[in-house]
This record gives structure tokens, sequence and C-alpha cells, in this order.
């Protein structure tokens, strides 16, 4: 008999470590309590070393950094812009804050992210399509390098949603650091974090000095407030930037419990109709932030799902994402389905969404795929345990 956990195993909480409390309290003893001070400085230069851009911008959020790099991009109300279909919705986002009009690309199923066989087709079908965002889901690196050929042959401007991906790396090159404005994020449930807030990455200095500008306020060199375009206050704060600084050193620690959370499900699971995240191993190093799985085909039972809820029927032998899900609720345990595809959801219902073959692999994914605990702090009892419920789902 399965025990139910008695505190709960959730999919990805904040991991502390001590430092972080340092440079906080550095900034109240010196009342760097604002949008300036040391820990902002000294974090954008270990973030830029890091991922290996010349610039790192400090901001409120990865949304906020990601409404920027769109701005940046040059995207106009009406514009088109090509964008990952299976991902956080604040991906996409952005895109509608300027009026442009997202055209969802489908994912290849190495990696589960932007397909460049579609992506090329979307160019064949949009050619004056100027922008593209794309997403490294869950951690994993999609085609970078190929995506990035793509849209350098189109004259395309690449943004890298890196928020969910940073310290993952394709052919031994970071993630965040392969397009022209690139996005890390540090919210609460991300590889590291400053509670909340995030990053633009770039090598242009002219970009950087814009985000800079328009995220406080886009204030005019002038003895008033003198505005001569929009601003927003998108700036970090430096007690944020202290939570941050303090968790820098451990981002390495963090990939490599992720890791080790991973590979422990891919043991676990063996002789289960089921696969886990994949990723192309001779290119890629994902952060392994969190841990999927997709139930095979022929072992899913019937289960539907309506605008806002889920059923299932139970089959001998058989299961799905829902009835996985709750019975590691029921357990205790804090599980997530897939991203559910843009070009599903109600808001984008008129945008175009480009596959390529019969069917799309982000429907697919999405109807046979979830998130499972992947909690740094997680025991390998507790994973034991969620491999065991897991197991359970087949009888
Ligand atoms: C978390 C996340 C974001 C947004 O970052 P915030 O810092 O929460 O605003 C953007 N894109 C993806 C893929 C994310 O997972």
């Amino acid at each position: 008999m399965i025990k139910p956990f008695a505190n709960k195993v959730w999919l990805s909480t904040p991991t502390m470590h001590g430092e972080e409390l340092t440079y906080m309290t550095e900034a109240y003893q010196t009342n760097w309590m604002s949008t300036i001070g040391q820990n902002i400085n000294e974090v954008e230069k270990l973030a830029s070393d890091y991922v290996g851009t010349k610039y790192a911008v400090g901001l409120s959020a990865g949304t906020a950094a990601l409404h920027l790099a769109v701005k940046l991009a040059g995207v106009k109300r009406g514009a088109k812009v090509f964008c990952s279909d299976m991902t956080f919705a604040a991906t996409v986002n952005p895109v509608v804050y300027e009026g442009g009009v997202p055209v969802f690309i489908d994912s290849e199923r190495e990696t589960w992210n932007m397909d460049p066989v579609a992506l090329e087709k979307a160019f064949s079908l949009y050619p004056e399509v100027k922008t593209v965002i794309m997403v490294h889901l869950y951690g994993t690196p999609g085609k970078i390098e190929q995506i990035k050929a793509i849209c350098d042959r189109h004259g395309a401007t690449l943004i890298e949603d890196a928020a969910e991906s940073l310290g993952a790396t394709y052919n031994g090159k970071q993630t965040g650091s392969f397009g022209q404005f690139n996005v890390i994020s540090f919210n609460g449930n991300k590889i590291i974090t400053g509670s909340s807030g995030g990053m633009l990455l770039t090598d242009d200095e002219e970009a950087a000095n814009k985000v800079r500008k328009w995220s406080t306020q886009s204030r005019e060199a002038a003895p008033w407030y003198q505005h001569e375009e929009p601003g927003y206050n998108y700036r970090m704060s430096n007690v944020i930037a202290g939570v941050v600084r303090g968790q820098f050193p451990y981002l390495g620690e963090h990939i490599a419990r992720k890791k080790a959370i991973y590979q422990r499900y891919q043991e676990g699971f063996k002789g289960l109709p089921v696969s886990m995240n994949p990723y192309i191993e001779k290119e890629m190093e994902p952060n392994f932030w969190l841990s999927c799985l997709l139930v095979d085909k022929d072992a899913m039972c019937k289960q539907a799902r309506t605008a806002t809820e889920a059923s299932f029927e139970k089959e001998p032998g058989k299961t799905c994402p829902t009835e996985i899900l709750e019975k590691l609720a029921a357990y205790n345990a804090e599980g997530r389905p897939i991203w559910k595809p843009m070009h599903m959801q109600p808001i984008y219902k008129d945008c175009d969404f480009i596959f390529v073959g019969d069917t799309p692999a982000n429907e697919d994914i999405f109807e046979r795929g979830l998130c499972l605990p992947s909690d740094i702090t997680m025991t390998i009892e507790e994973q034991d345990t969620v491999i065991e419920i897991v197991k359970s789902c087949f009888k």
C-alpha cells in the first residue's frame, strides 16, 4: 500500500541557500532598497558572463523582458510574429501588447520545441514576417541553430525565451545567447529564483541602453521629467537582485539535482509504456527544469477535456494524464498538465497555426503528457513513491 505524503511534494519550489539573505540584508543596511544598487550591477554581470552575451539588463519579470524584446524587434500593429505554440502564455502575450498577431508554429517530437520544418513552411506562407519567438520548453534546448539559420535567411529577428532553460546548452553554447534579444526569468519556480525578476540579454549595446531607459519610465536627459516615448516601470529591484545574486553560485548544483531527478524517473519507468520529455543527447544538455512523462498511444485510456474540466474512463492496463494527475494529488503530490498549446486557447483561436504532416504534434503531446513533481528538495524515497503511484495507474 502506498501511503500519502505527509508533506506535500511540489512541482518546483524555490531552494534557498543562505547567501540570498546576506545580499538582501546588505541592500537593507545600506538603504539601496530601490531599483539601483550593487546587487543589480553584480547580477547583470553574473548573467551576461554566464550566458555569454555582452549585456544583461535586470527587469521586474521575464514577461517584462519579453515585452521589451518585442518592442526592440520593432513589432508594429498588425504585424505577424511566428511564436512557439506549446508554451506558457507569457511567451506570446507581449506580442499582443504591441498589437502584433501571433502565428503559432508546431513542435517537433525530438525536443518538443519549435519545429524548423514548420517554421520554414510558415515563412513560405508569410515571407513578410520579421520576428520569431521560440521557447526552450521545460529546460530542453530546441533546434536553435537550425532555427537561427532560417531566421537569418529570411532577415527575421530571433527572440529566445530561455525563461525555463537557464544553464541549458546547445552544442556547448548557452540558450539565451543565440537570438538578437533573449529572455531569462527568476520567477519563483524557475531553476534559480529572485522570488520574481527577469532579464533581457543581448550583444547589442544600443538595444541594452534602450531597455534600461524604457524600463525606468523613458526619461530623457533633462533637468525635469522629459519624455519622448512611452515608458514602463519594469526595472529589477535591488532587493530581488540580492536574492538572484545569492542563487547564482548554486545554478550548477540545481541543474545537477534536477538531472538526477530526471534520470531516476527514467530508470524507475523502465518497462512501463511511457517515455520522458526527450532531447538530442549528441547536441544538447538540458537544465532538466521539469521532468515530464508521455503515455504511449496504445496505453492511453479514454480521456476527455472540455474548456475547463477533465475526465477519463478507466481501462485495465491503461491510464492517461488526468488519472495520473488526480492520483498524484490524492497522495499529496503536485503534477501539472503539459502547457496547453496556444492555438487551442480561446484567446488565440483566430490565430493561424502551422504544422507539417497529418496531425499537429502539440495536440498529441498535450493529450498524452504531464509534468511530474520535480522539486529539488524531493528525497529519493519521495521520488520512488511518485514512481510507484505512476505504476499503480497502469494496473
Ligand atoms: C516563466 C516563464 C515566462 C515568464 O517569466 P516571468 O518572470 O514569470 O514573467 C516566460 N516564458 C516562459 C516559457 C516561462 O516559463
